[in-house]
């Protein structure tokens, strides 16, 4: 067998793993990355771009459609059709130019990419299936960043009409009826993008209330619009099965059983930790539940093992993936790091958006918590969207501010604004006397730092 040595050796090419490799690659540690599937993980390929993409084309169809009827801006056009064929085919090429860029990146970067399926054979020692035989590779420093998969429901196992979000942002046509198992943001984004490309569109959730990760009053929008959407919404319901037909999921509501006609059924129940089918249990790492544990360095239990990303659980976000990523590198090339982020923002692009970052009022009690609304903000008007709010959660001591939260339309733009101003230690005088530009939607995070201060101008 063929055998490579590296100093850094890193099992999985999401971004986690990518941007692990470019950092260690521009550090000067001899690295390798392999990769079983494609370059950019889940997000690049099946997550986070592919979804946005569909959700943009979702927009601009429903904006057509809306120009088709009786509407205030005085424009008319004809009834558009959607060939989700073509869109989907256009998804991937965004795909594919990203994927391949990330590829560059690592070569450009010098950093060797093996493609195969990685069998962890000790802490310093792993096994590549790859295409052009198999590969031994000896490491120093062994970071595991396989990420995660859609967790499967027993009674509703993938396959036939029950699909996973992987294979709906596939799909080469609109479901005539789509029910989305599970009322998290994965399902919501989706289903919101296909009920604007024209399926019917019904949710099931388990939990009281839509997107139970965040507040009533931050989630309560996102269900105004649903209604406006003509979205048909389950809570408190819990999906049984398919019916003997196939043509309807059966579902346990708090008024009975009920069958909801669907030709396809989405299920976004949450993802599972890529731990199994790569030989990881043969390190006896220090689990946390499902998750890998790691540290404030992202170190696992055995010496020189790190892990990142999805793997190591919530929140399973990219951008985390990145930052611990890129972390690991510096850690391995010497340097003293360790996580002090003071802020994951997170963002939720379903219609309308919803960004947090920090904490929320239920987590800073006694906190002062300011919210101004984008119904008085001039340009949120001229954008026919004036649905939402900023909220400022402070400490009412200092000013300092703890988190900040939006729900609008366009406000995952605000995401890296929010959390610069808590890396920054910002209070709300910094961001009340910072000149935001007019008129932006930005104006409305300024307005709110000036309620929270007891002078807001345009309340
Ligand atoms: C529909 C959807 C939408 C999303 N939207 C967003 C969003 O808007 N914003 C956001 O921040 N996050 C979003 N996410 C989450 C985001 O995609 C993940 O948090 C992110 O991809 C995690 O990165 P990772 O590097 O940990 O793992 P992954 O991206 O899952 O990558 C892990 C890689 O490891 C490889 N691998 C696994 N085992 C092996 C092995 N034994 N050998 C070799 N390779 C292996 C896999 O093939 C995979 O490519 C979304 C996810 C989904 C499903």
């Amino acid at each position: 067998m063929k055998t490579e040595t590296c100093k850094l050796l890193i099992l999985g090419a999401g971004p986690g793993g990518y941007v692990c490799g470019i950092r260690a690659g521009q550090l000067g540690i001899n690295t390798i990355v392999v990769e079983a599937a494609r370059p950019g993980g889940t997000c690049l390929n099946v997550g986070c771009i592919p979804s946005k993409a569909l959700i943009h084309a979702a927009d601009e169809f429903a904006k057509a459609r809306s120009f088709a009827e009786e509407n205030e801006l005085g424009i008319s056009a004809a009834a558009p059709v959607i060939d989700l064929g073509k869109t989907i085919d256009w998804k991937d090429a965004v795909v594919k130019r990203l994927t391949g860029g990330v590829a560059g990146l690592l070569k450009k970067a010098k950093v060797r990419f093996v493609e195969g399926h990685a069998t962890i054979v000790d802490g310093k020692t792993v096994e590549v299936g790859s295409k052009n035989g198999p590969v031994r590779i000896r490491a120093e420093h062994l970071v595991i960043a396989t990420g995660s998969t859609p967790l499967e429901l027993p009674f509703l196992p993938f396959g036939g009409p029950v699909v996973s979000s992987t294979d709906i942002l596939s799909m080469r046509g609109v479901p005539a009826a789509l029910a989305v198992v599970g009322g998290g943001y994965i399902g919501l984004e989706i289903g919101i993008a296909m009920a604007k490309s024209g399926a019917a569109f019904t949710i099931v959730a388990a939990a009281e209330r839509i997107l139970p990760q965040y507040d009533a009053e931050l989630s309560n929008p996102v269900r105004k619009r649903l209604e406006g959407l003509g979205i048909t919404l389950h809570v408190g319901a819990k999906a049984k099965g398919l019916s003997a037909d196939a043509k309807s999921l059966i579902v346990e509501a708090p008024a009975g059983e009920i069958a909801i006609p669907a030709d396809h059924v989405l299920v976004t129940v949450g993802r599972q930790p890529v731990t199994q089918g790569f030989g990881l249990e043969t390190l006896g790492l220090t689990m946390d539940g499902r998750y890998v544990a790691i540290d404030a360095r992202c170190a696992t239990s055995m010496r020189d093992v790190y892990a990142i990303g999805d793997v190591t659980g919530d929140p399973m976000l990219a951008h985390r993936a990145m930052a611990q990523g890129a972390m690991v590198a510096e850690i391995v090339a010497g340097e003293k790091r360790q996580w002090d982020k003071r802020a994951i923002p997170a963002v939720c692009f379903t219609d309308p958006e919803i960004v947090v970052a920090g904490q929320m009022p239920a987590e800073a009690p006694g906190a002062r918590v300011s919210l101004f609304p984008f119904a008085a903000n001039g340009r949120a008007l001229t954008m026919e969207r004036s649905d939402g709010f900023v909220r400022i959660v402070s400490d009412p001591a200092t000013d300092l501010i703890l988190g900040i939260q939006a729900v609008g339309a366009g406000v995952s733009e605000m995401a890296g604004q929010f959390a610069m101003a808590l890396e920054m230690a910002s209070t709300l005088t910094d961001i009340a006397e910072t000149i935001h530009a007019h008129p932006t939607l930005g104006e409305v995070v300024q307005e709110t730092a000036l309620k929270g201060l007891g002078r807001a101008l345009h309340n």
